[in-house]
C-alpha cells in the first residue's frame, strides 16, 4: 500500500532495546528503517530511558539498556512485521545464540500489542506476554498512548497498568533524541 494512503488500519507498538556498543545510534537506527519500510508510517516515539539490565538469576550483570516505544501505522500482517523487525536486528549485528535468553544485544524489537489482537503461536505472542512486569516498557509508552486500552489477557489502559506496575529496577528518562 502506499505511504500517502490514509487507510492505514493497524497500530502496531514496538519496544526497541540496545545495551551494547553505540546504544543511541542503533535505536536512531531501527527508527528510521522502520518509518522506511513501504508498509509503515511512524505515528509517535517516545523519549529515550536508560534502564538496569533484567537477567535471570545467577548470570552476570550486563551493561544498562536504553529503550524506546514507537507507534507505527500501517497494513501490515502481524507474522510480516515479526520478519521485518528480524530482519533489522541481524542487519543491526545481532548475534542470537541458541539457548540464551536475555542475551547483551545491540538492537531488540518486541511488537508489545497490535491493534486488539490477541495471538498466540510458538514463534509470536501478541500482547508480548512480559509488557507489565516491565517499566522500561510502560513508561515510554504512557507518553505517547496512555489510554491505550492494552488486549487481553492485560485488558487495562497503558496509564493504568504502569501504575500497577512493580518494577524495582533503576529507571531513568534521558535526555537524547531518537531522530535529529
Ligand atoms: P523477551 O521476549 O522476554 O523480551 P527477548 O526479547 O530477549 O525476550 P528474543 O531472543 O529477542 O527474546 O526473542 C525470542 C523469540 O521471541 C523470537 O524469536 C520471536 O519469535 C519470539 N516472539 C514471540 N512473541 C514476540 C513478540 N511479541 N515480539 C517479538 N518477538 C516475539
Ligand atoms: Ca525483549
Ligand atoms: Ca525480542
Amino acid at each position: 500500500m502506499p505511504k500517502d494512503d490514509t487507510a492505514l488500519p493497524n497500530n502496531i507498538f514496538i519496544g526497541i532495546g540496545s545495551n551494547v556498543g553505540d546504544r543511541l545510534s542503533h535505536l536512531s537506527w531501527a527508527v528510521k528503517r522502520l518509518g522506511l519500510f513501504d508498509e509503515l508510517v511512524l505515528h509517535r516515539m517516545s523519549s529515550v530511558y536508560e534502564s538496569e539490565a533484567h537477567t535471570l538469576e545467577g548470570s552476570e550483570n550486563q551493561d544498562a539498556y536504553l529503550n524506546a516505544v514507537v507507534w507505527l501505522q500501517g497494513d501490515i500482517s502481524p507474522v510480516r512485521m515479526l520478519e521485518l523487525c528480524m530482519a533489522l536486528e541481524l542487519e543491526r549485528g545481532r548475534a542470537r545464540q541458541e539457548g540464551m535468553e536475555w542475551e547483551p544485544r545491540t538492537l531488540d524489537l518486541d511488537i508489545l500489542a497490535f491493534d486488539e489482537l490477541r495471538l498466540m503461536t510458538t514463534f509470536l505472542t501478541i500482547p508480548h506476554p512480559r509488557l507489565s512486569e516491565r517499566k522500561f516498557v510502560l513508561a515510554p509508552w504512557n507518553e505517547i498512548a496512555p489510554g491505550f486500552i492494552v488486549p487481553a489477557p492485560f485488558g487495562e489502559t497503558v496509564a493504568e497498568l504502569l501504575t500497577k506496575c512493580e518494577d524495582f529496577a533503576g529507571l531513568e528518562k534521558t535526555p537524547f533524541q531518537l531522530l535529529d
